[in-house]
């Protein structure tokens, strides 16, 4: 429990101009040579020697993640573990999800309405007016109208429609047919009252008479409102907890896997049945292996964005399977799988929020890997280790935050990587105590990782970054798993403790703002 006023700091003020005590004097030298050569070289200083570290502003006390801090934990999996189009949770995934549900929406009303319908309209507001056209925003809300899920969506649709964009479509609602396309889906006010900076609307339309209306919001991550909107009511989990040490005391004293737990309070807060679960968790792996698969299988290109960052997952793939000896085999197979998910996210293909799109290579390439991409293990063995995945992304949530904007990538890379090592455990059927030390060693060789995304686009460093995420979350379980667990000298609850100071001490140039780092070393020709 941290004491300390809000004023008083956690460590001392940096002196730049002498190492810090205990510190390497050999390091602080050639780091200060580094700084001296980058000021000469460039007429800029080295974004870390520039000042000293500017003080991360406190988190408001409005923001969700503040507000639901206290009290057991009552995330579920499906407010997760989401699917979509990438790049943007916001202005890609939610808008597709609404306007999927307002496709759903119309297919419920009476015959005789339906047979009026001529159209759809869509109107786009705000943010999503103002940026949407970069997020290819239209294209997901048509795909959504059109009857297509995001999580089961083909990425090649959303690419036919970025190179033919007048492609007409017919839809079918009840026995009614008509054309739908993007000259639907309307830029409209970017600027005015709206109730948030991503509002949309959606029509089904009679010629000009108006059949069904709903006005939506995507209010961030993939989630989505609308007018009226209700929020839905959680159960009580059976096993309240907001810390990892009372998961191990609830699987000690009632003899239960992680997994076990993880599925009943599923079920006690979502209220869904364990075959409804299972079928979710389905899904999501089904949705991870696409990812990967795609991403193999699609020959080197030109990745969108002022970087023209050339793909590299497919030679990695190809070149690993040539690789001799069984280790370096792997290594680079599960490298490969997970350079592929995360280039489909930079290519705006399917994302599996796991526990963000940055981090999206990690969890799919150990999911390939535990099944047919290595070593074969049974569906349900996966599916439990999902499961277990989802509880260490929600400690680390609850207790710290999955956020770049706040804790940098150790937030995104390093929870997705604890996640996967906490997932291989339980898929092996590990004890808890294996799984909690697998999780903790992934995320503490993590802890102070920065977010310094070139030109703000999620490809450097996040591509390859995903692979070693997936590659450390392997080394943690083979480490947790051969050792003594009793000997593993530090909790996992003390890790995410730690990333949760990092994360409020960290300069606010690394938290995904693109001013320092590799976002201001590398030079884009
Ligand atoms: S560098 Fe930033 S944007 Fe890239 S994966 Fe890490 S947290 Fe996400």
């Amino acid at each position: 429990m941290d004491d300390r006023t809000e004023n008083e700091p956690l460590a001392p003020k940096l002196d730049l101009t002498e190492p810090a005590q205990g510190s390497d004097r050999r390091a602080f030298m050639m780091r200060s040579a580094l700084a001296t050569a980058i000021v000469s070289l460039t007429g800029r200083p080295m974004a870390a020697f520039a000042d000293a570290p500017a003080k991360a502003p406190p988190l408001d006390p409005r923001l969700e993640v503040v507000r639901t801090s206290k009290g057991p934990i009552m995330t579920t999996l499906e407010e997760f573990y989401k699917v979509g189009p990438g790049p943007s949770s916001s202005h890609t995934i939610g808008p597709m999800r609404i306007t999927y549900d307002f496709y759903q929406r119309c297919t419920k009303l009476p015959a005789d309405q339906l047979a009026q319908a001529t159209a759809f309209r869509v109107n786009l507001f705000g943010s999503l007016s103002a940026t949407g056209k970069g997020h290819g925003t239209e294209r997901a809300a048509l795909a959504g109208i059109l009857g297509k899920e995001p999580a089961t969506i083909d990425p090649a649709f959303l690419d036919g429609l970025r190179q033919k964009p007048d492609q007409v479509f017919s839809v079918t609602l009840g026995g009614k047919k008509f054309n739908a396309s993007l000259k639907d889906i309307i830029y409209d006010k970017t600027k005015g009252d709206f109730p948030h900076p991503n509002t949309m609307t959606c029509h089904l339309m009679a010629g000009d008479k108006v059949l069904l209306e709903q006005e939506y919001y995507s209010v961030g991550g993939g989630f989505i409102e609308w007018k009226g909107y209700k929020p839905p009511k959680k159960g009580t989990p059976k096993y309240p907890y907001e810390t990892m040490a009372q998961l191990i005391d609830y699987a000690k004293k009632n003899k239960l896997s992680l997994a076990q737990i993880a599925m009943a309070n599923e079920i006690a807060v979502s209220g869904k049945s364990e075959a409804d679960i299972n079928a979710f968790l389905d899904k999501i792996i089904a949705a991870m292996r696409a990812t990967v698969k795609t991403g193999l299988g699609a020959p080197m290109s030109v990745l969108p964005g002022p970087i023209k960052l050339k793909t590299k997952a497919h030679d990695v793939y190809v070149n690993a399977q040539k690789q001799e000896g069984t280790a370096r085999k792997a290594i680079g197979l599960v490298s490969a799988y997970a350079l592929a998910g995360s280039e489909e996210n930079a290519r705006g293909h399917l994302v599996i929020t796991a526990p963000t799109g940055g981090s999206a290579g990690v969890m799919p390439a150990v999911v390939y890997s535990l099944g047919e991409g290595g070593v074969k293990l049974p569906e349900d063995k996966i599916r439990a280790g999902l499961l277990v995945g989802a509880m260490v992304g929600y400690l680390c949530k609850h207790r710290a935050t999955l956020s770049a904007a706040e804790g940098g990538c150790q937030a995104e890379i390093g929870v997705a990587s604890a996640m996967s090592a906490a997932m291989i455990a339980q898929a092996y059927d590990a004890p808890p105590q294996v799984a909690a030390n697998a999780a903790e060693a992934a995320l503490e060789h993590h802890l102070g990782m920065t977010c310094d995304p070139v030109a703000g686009y999620v490809q450097i460093p996040c591509i390859e970054r995903c692979a070693f995420g997936a590659v450390k979350a392997w080394t943690g379980y083979l480490i947790a798993t051969n050792e003594i667990p009793a000997n593993h000298r530090v909790d996992f609850d003390s890790t995410v403790a730690a990333m949760a100071i990092t994360a409020k001490e960290m300069n606010s140039k690394y938290k995904e703002t693109s001013e320092g780092g590799l976002a201001v070393s590398v030079v884009l020709c």
